[in-house]
């Protein structure tokens, strides 16, 4: 049966998903997408790349886009991570295994923007931006995606896959928020060069690094150093592909209790990056001076506020025709680096799904049930490891159901 699939989002999970649908056969497919070109918000940060993230990622994009990640990943290979004090004296922290061990071409982290241009290599035509999706109809056996301004689109299938705050979220499930966790967090970005210069030391430069300071004050520091820059791998894998000019650099969150912070949201959320950098450089005001050197270079057009949401319980969304993936359907905190993963896994197992449907080779009601019952499972799992992880290194959350 030949499907029309509407996803809602071009963002890592919508256009994976579209990339391994293309990769499957299924070729009506279109994201709708609501920044007005691929470099949207939020975008200049690196991601870990897990296990099962490659494989997801391997599994729905062709050849060469796969070449073109593993030339620009992190060039450092990481093992755990390395946690200190804010006087930089070594503690105790978690182990995290990597069956990947040292392999050459592992994606084991990359810069968000250059994945995002990755993942719309050759979507020409399917991706269309400067489209907020506002609200669904269900007319039969078809789904009416309705947008700002007036535009409609008539699909089989549509793909809730528009992030942590899914408007297909509110119309369809609107008891299925996420937790806030109490948790506030600056997410910066600082130019390598700029923080070696002020002091940052070796031991600091080419880990992912966790800072705890009194009061449960929390710094993570990761470095993104390109093995190649986006614009040269592309030159030589995917010529004419287009490319943002790239440098390595350092991404922090700082993150700290709301009560400690002692900041009301409305105030926190809309400071402006230069404010909230100058916050981090008051909290941190007796730390470590080579430390505080990574926050004085901080870009101000690259540091924003967050509050730390959690979905819990995960829940399937039904057996209809709107599905949901990523973390639309379950939202976690950054502390485990793998929401991205998950949405991805998610695009992977989806796009298989919905491929056999199209073969004829299942009914949609069957393809739909068993992929969410799959996705609670290992999205539960994931969630879980995110929040103890955020329990160990910032002391306090506010769900008390992680030991
Ligand atoms: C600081 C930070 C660090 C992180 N680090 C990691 C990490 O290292 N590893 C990891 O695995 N995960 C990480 N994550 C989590 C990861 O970013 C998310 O889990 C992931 O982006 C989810 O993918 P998604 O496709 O579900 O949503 P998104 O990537 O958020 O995409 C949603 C898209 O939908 C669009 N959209 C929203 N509303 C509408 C609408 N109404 N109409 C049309 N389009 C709409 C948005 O513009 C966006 O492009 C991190 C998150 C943060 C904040």
């Amino acid at each position: 049966m030949p499907l029309r699939i509407i996803i809602i989002g071009g963002g890592i999970g919508g256009l994976c998903l579209a990339q391994g649908l293309k990769q499957a056969g299924v070729e009506d497919v279109h994201v709708y997408e609501r920044d007005s070109s691929p470099r949207g918000r939020m975008q200049g940060y690196r991601l870990r790349i897990s296990p099962e993230g490659e494989s997801a990622l391997r599994a729905c994009l062709p050849r060469r886009a796969q070449d073109l990640l593993s030339a620009t990943a992190n060039l450092r290979h990481e093992q755990g991570l390395a946690a200190y004090d804010e006087q930089l004296n070594p503690q105790w922290a978690p182990e995290f295994g990597d069956a990947r061990g040292d392999a050459p071409d592992k994606i084991d982290a990359v810069d968000r923007m250059t994945l995002r241009r990755v993942l719309l290599a050759g979507l020409d035509g399917v991706v269309h931006f400067d489209r907020r999706f506002t609200a669904f109809d269900q007319v039969g056996d078809k789904v009416v995606a309705h947008f700002a301004g007036g535009h409609t689109v008539t699909g089989d299938v549509l793909v809730a896959a528009d992030g942590a705050n899914s408007q297909v979220r509110k119309q369809l499930r609107p008891e299925y928020q996420a937790l806030d966790l109490g948790v506030r967090a600056i997410l910066s970005r600082t130019p390598r060069a700029a923080a070696i210069k002020a002091g940052l030391p070796e031991v600091l430069r080419d880990r992912f690094v966790n800072v705890t300071g009194s009061n449960g004050l929390r710094l993570a520091l990761m470095p993104m150093v390109f093995r190649g820059t986006p614009r040269e791998a592309a030159a030589r894998l995917w010529p004419g592909l287009e490319f943002d000019q790239a440098e390595d650099y350092y991404m922090s969150v700082f993150s700290v209790h709301r009560e400690v912070l002692g900041l009301p949201d409305g105030e926190f959320l809309a400071m402006t990056g230069e404010q909230l950098r100058e916050l981090v450089l008051e909290r941190t005001a007796d730390w470590h001076p080579d430390l505080r050197g990574v926050f004085a270079h901080a870009e101000p057009a690259e540091t924003y506020p967050l509050a730390l949401k959690a979905t819990m319980p995960v829940e399937p969304w039904g057996q209809g025709r709107v599905v949901p993936l990523g973390d639309a359907v379950h939202t976690m905190p950054p502390t485990g680096g793998v929401g991205a993963n998950t949405a991805l896994r998610d695009a992977a197992a989806l796009s298989q799904a919905l491929a056999a449907v199209s073969r004829g080779e299942t009914s949609l009601t069957d393809a739909v049930s068993g992929y969410q019952t799959e996705m609670v499972r290992y999205a539960t799992e994931a969630i879980e490891m995110s929040l103890k992880i955020a329990k160990w290194s910032m002391r306090k959350i506010d769900v008390d159901s992680v030991s």
